[in-house]
């Protein structure tokens, strides 16, 4: 199957040997038909969610991921293309963009009649971990990274992104769709491959609770989006800025938790990435490429991250919560890393060690 996305996006999509799809996204018109020849797999069971009724919170139990591969030599990246003497996930032998279900998904589709139970307490039901974990592979390029990728690269990565966010809420069991990429060993990255992840939750993940409370709120009170009120407090200020266009602003938060934090957000606020607009997405490569560059360019290393979307969830609060990204990093120093420790891990109240109009300053003197 072939569609043309916005920015003259090419996609076509291809069933993998276990019966997962692939779909490729070219910025030119390139015949996809690579056949994947590895031999069938059968695809792992669903998961289970249970409930921590200490908090009311969700856990996706997913004791198949144990087995999955750990930090493998380059000759046999699974994301790489796919060699005549190497059948990797991608059965075709270059590629720009990639988007395929993850092998080991903790969250994958349920049967017809799922639905999240009540909770009732200790006595809440366990459920089917119903949600889907996909694999947002940059480039074909091994040893690249994301703030490497050139504009038009970056284009195609938003236009899956946005293509994936549209299709995924479309999923009746869909709450809430969060693409996001772990980069470095030291958050837990399992692949060394420039790729992302989209999450898609059938319950709201306690972080975007929070979040839809605190937008609802100032909703009421207000009348306005809290997002936009954060982003005039931040042009008044000035000196968190780290970068603007015509249709982004990037800042430093004003109570940043890591060292190194970023947050992007468009200026005329969407709901969602679905909703991001020509002029929106034309604007999105030259500074996403800016932010991250200065990340890396801080102590001229290639820096650590967390780099997550927030965005409203599916069918709620779409009055108030507004699309942004933000880029965490966890490297003080070279050689120094912030650890989530007791404060942090266990209360959740964070310690900065450095000023958010400091990092800020150290962001904006980089050379690029
Ligand atoms: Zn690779």
């Amino acid at each position: 199957m072939k569609q043309v996305l916005p920015g003259g996006i090419n996609r076509s999509d291809l069933k993998l040997c276990d019966g997962r799809t692939i779909s490729y996204y070219d910025s030119k018109e390139v015949d996809r038909s690579a056949t994947d020849k590895r031999k069938d797999e059968a695809q792992p069971g669903i998961g289970e969610l249970r409930l921590d009724p200490l908090v009311n919170e969700w856990v996706s139990v997913a004791s198949h991921r144990q087995h999955r591969v750990f930090l493998p030599p380059k000759d046999l990246c699974p994301l790489c293309a796919s060699t005549a003497d190497k059948l990797t996930e991608i059965p075709d032998k270059d590629y720009e963009v990639v988007v395929f279900t993850n092998r080991s998904p903790a969250l994958t589709t349920p049967s017809n009649n799922w639905s999240l139970p009540q909770i009732t307490g200790i006595d809440t039901p366990n459920a089917d971990a119903a949600g889907a974990c996909e694999v947002v592979c940059y480039t074909s390029d091994h040893g690249a990274s994301f703030a490497k990728l050139s504009e038009k690269q970056i284009r195609t990565v938003l236009e899956a992104w946005k293509d994936r966010d549209n299709a995924l809420s479309k999923l009746p069991f869909i709450k809430h769709i969060f693409p996001f990429e772990n980069r470095g060993e030291e958050v837990g990255v399992t692949l060394s491959h420039p790729h992302g992840q989209i999450y898609a939750y059938s319950f709201l993940p306690p972080r975007i609770e929070k979040m839809l409370e605190a937008a609802k709120a100032h909703l009421v009170k207000t009348g306005r989006v809290l997002l936009d009120d954060v982003i005039a407090r931040e042009i008044k200020d000035q000196k968190r800025i780290i970068s603007q266009n015509a249709e982004w602003i990037a800042y430093v938060p004003f109570a940043a938790r890591y060292p190194f934090e970023i947050h992007l957000a468009p200026k005329r606020g969407v709901a969602s990435m679905g909703e991001l607009d020509e002029l929106q997405s034309a604007a999105f490569p030259a500074i996403a490429k800016e932010i991250l560059s200065r990340l890396d360019g801080v102590f001229g290393i290639e820096m650590a991250y967390i780099a997550s979307w927030y965005q409203a969830p599916v069918n709620v609060g779409r009055d108030c919560l507004r699309l942004h990204w933000q880029i965490v990093s966890v490297r003080r120093q070279p050689g120094k890393l912030k650890y989530l420790s007791g404060s942090e891990s266990a209360m959740g109240a964070f310690i900065m060690d450095l000023e958010p109009e400091q990092s800020a300053q150290q962001l904006k003197d980089v050379k690029l």
